[in-house]
């Protein structure tokens, strides 16, 4: 192998303290993490070592210029226990394309997928077996050069942390159409994984929240009407029996959910277009009585049905009878669990 990677182990591990039919969702935290320093124009000393603090200089620049990115996976175990990782490659890869968009240096994406590996079979104890469930993993890169001055940094860390997460059940959501905000314009950082995008997200979920809303349906930056994606989902409509999830321009994350739901869809025969589409289009379709399913896909979730949407003083409700997105749901949760063949080839076995 390429790279060595040293291991230094915890003493004793907290895996017993976990109640793992009640895990806390993102408070709980694995044993160790894996962390790399880029230095000199390149990334050295990869390592997993116990999970700690990180000393951090007050002139760090990702806290002052927001050099910090990220990215979101799960592990799972299949029907024999052993662990495994869904398209890591995809997340190596969408981690460089926030790179560059950031003036952040590349990450090795073999190096990438073997920290991954390395971390999870470490940490294989903190899977949770139960269906749903899943060891998150957040891999992400920040500068932590000390400078004040507007410039690219030399140094960063790349670290990836794991947390148990338990089944996630997710309820319909309710939708605002948000007009005055916006999450990304052409241009932008919002194909980038980037920490300021969320940061900036924060206040108008807060305020679609007050509304009674669960999450915000994010609108393009000029006029207010072309769909971009959902709080921390892509988003895809059935309307007369054909699915549609707005087109990739830059604006919206390339979602691994996404592009595997567009995949399964395909395969089971459906029609998947991905085209620009408006609001407007959405609240005719509801009217005509087209609207058959709405729903967001992410990591978190896999699958979260949308009941209505709020847009001005009105509301599109839609109708999500007999959806096919469960049954792709489902097809995504047996592939993750090796319960069904892995006929796409994207899951990583750990050994
Ligand atoms: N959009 C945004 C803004 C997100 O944060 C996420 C979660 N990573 C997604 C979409 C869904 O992406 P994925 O399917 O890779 O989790």
């Amino acid at each position: 192998m390429k790279y060595s990677i040293t291991t230094t182990k915890v003493k004793a591990s907290k895996v017993n303290t976990l109640d793992f039919n009640n895990i806390p969702l993102g408070t709980t935290f694995t044993d160790h993490m894996f962390v790399c320093d880029y230095d000199n124009g390149q990334w050295v000393n990869p390592r997993i070592e116990p999970l700690h603090l990180i000393p951090t200089h007050p002139a760090a620049m990702a806290l002052h210029y927001g050099q910090a990115i990220f990215e979101g996976m799960k592990a799972t175990l299949d029907t024999h226990g052993n662990p495994m990782l869904f398209r890591a490659d995809r997340n190596a890869a969408r981690l460089n394309t926030s790179a560059e968009r950031m003036g952040m240096p590349n990450f090795p994406e073999d190096l990438f997928v073997e920290g991954l590996k390395q971390l999870v079979a470490l940490e294989h104890n903190w899977i949770p077996p139960k269906a749903g469930s899943a060891l998150y993993l957040r891999p992400f890169m920040y500068a932590d050069e000390p400078f004040i001055g507007m410039r690219a940094a030399t140094h960063y860390k790349f670290i990836i942390m794991a947390s148990p997460a338990g089944p996630f059940f997710s309820k319909r959501i309710k939708l605002w159409a948000e007009k005055q905000y916006i999450r990304a314009a052409a241009g932008g950082t919002g194909e980038a994984k980037a920490a300021g995008n969320y940061a900036a997200a924060i206040r108008p979920t807060e305020l679609a929240k007050a509304k009674g809303y669960d999450q915000v349906l994010w609108l393009d930056a000029v006029e207010h009407k072309y769909i971009q994606e959902v709080g921390t989902m892509n988003i895809f409509f059935k309307i007369d029996g054909q699915f549609i999830t707005p087109k990739r321009d830059g604006s919206i994350l390339d979602g691994i959910t996404r592009m595997s739901v567009i995949t399964i869809l395909r395969d089971k025969g459906y029609e998947v277009i991905e085209r620009a589409i408006t609001i407007d289009e959405i609240k005719a379709a509801s009217k005509a009585g087209k609207l058959e399913e709405a729903f967001g896909t992410g990591t978190a979730v896999g699958i979260a049905y949308i009941q209505e949407i709020g847009v001005d003083d009105q509301t599109i409700h839609v109708s999500n009878e007999s959806p096919v997105g469960l049954e792709v749901n489902n097809t995504l949760d047996a592939i993750k669990t090796g319960k069904i063949e892995d006929k796409f080839n994207w899951m990583i076995k750990i050994e």
